[in-house]
């Protein structure tokens, strides 16, 4: 089956049309972030991710295309084919920084390799965000050192303590310079998602409060996006544990473990046993 994800397109409640961000080259959005530094990340990224798929009788196939502006990626999967498509606008956003885009990316992978809940082969929504922190960026970050250049540096959270004191209760040991990375970088995200979300302000201290009746597939607000974020960030379960296909419980957080980290009910809807 063929489906295409992309990762910015928010429908309100009032049937409005899509907004979608730019970062067109050399506009106020662009925040100076090299074509040179996008190309490594992506082939950083292809390294590390075409032998799993290879594993699973798949192949990784990544285009990319610098110039175009829209902040926007792509996956799609046909057969044993398993397709990214990545644009510039993404990576040079003036919210995002290296690690924010990496996660991004990884949200991309989420669709193609994030298990349940899922329609068809494609993880859902949140679950793909739920991927991204509890496995991929744990798979690449220690690799992976942020560019810290004060010229495309952009604003954090204020409220970062909050993620360091929870990344040392998650990870006293190894992990939690990863988990500190990947709090601030979901932290950018979302502040992303804010501007297309009625320009919220996501926070890690008022996670979404609202509970579904059934799983929501499709892009939850960006407070819960967040909150989900940070709900796999914080799940202590193994990152080389994959998700499941068939079962819920296997690699993620649940009733059967760390509850406080399970998939945020803002979208998810666990199954009744
Ligand atoms: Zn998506």
């Amino acid at each position: 089956m063929r489906a295409l994800f992309f990762l910015f397109i928010s429908f309100s409640v009032w049937g409005e049309q899509p907004t979608l961000l730019r970062a067109d080259l050399n506009t106020e959005f662009d925040n100076g972030y090299h074509e040179d530094r996008f190309n490594r990340v992506i082939d950083f990224i292809y390294s590390h991710y075409a032998p799993i798929i290879e594993s699973r009788g798949g192949a990784l196939i990544i285009k990319k295309d610098w110039n175009d502006g829209a902040v926007n990626a792509f996956a799609e999967r046909e057969g044993d084919e398993y397709r990214l498509e990545i644009l510039g606008g993404l990576s040079r956003y003036s919210l995002i920084s290296e690690d924010a885009f990496i996660t991004l990316i990884c949200h991309e992978l989420g669709h193609l390799l994030g298990g349940y809940p899922k329609g068809g082969t494609i993880s859902v929504e949140a679950q793909s965000d739920y991927y991204s922190t509890a496995k991929c960026v744990r798979r690449l970050f220690p690799h992976w050192s942020e560019w810290r250049n004060p010229e495309v540096s952009s604003p954090g959270p204020q409220d970062i303590s909050f993620a360091e004191t929870k990344c040392k209760i998650s990870f006293p040991d190894e992990g939690y310079e990863t988990c500190v990375r990947s709090m601030n970088a979901s932290w950018k995200i979302s502040q992303l998602w804010g501007k297309l979300d009625r320009n919220k302000r996501p926070s890690y201290l008022k996670p979404d409060s609202t509970r579904v009746r059934v799983t929501q597939a499709s892009h939850p607000s960006a407070q819960c996006r967040l909150d989900t974020y940070v709900a796999g960030a914080l799940c202590p379960v193994d990152y080389k544990v994959d998700f499941s296909y068939e079962n819920e419980k296997v690699g993620a957080c649940g009733k059967w473990f760390q509850e406080a980290f399970q998939r945020p009910l803002c979208w998810y809807k666990t199954l009744k046993k």
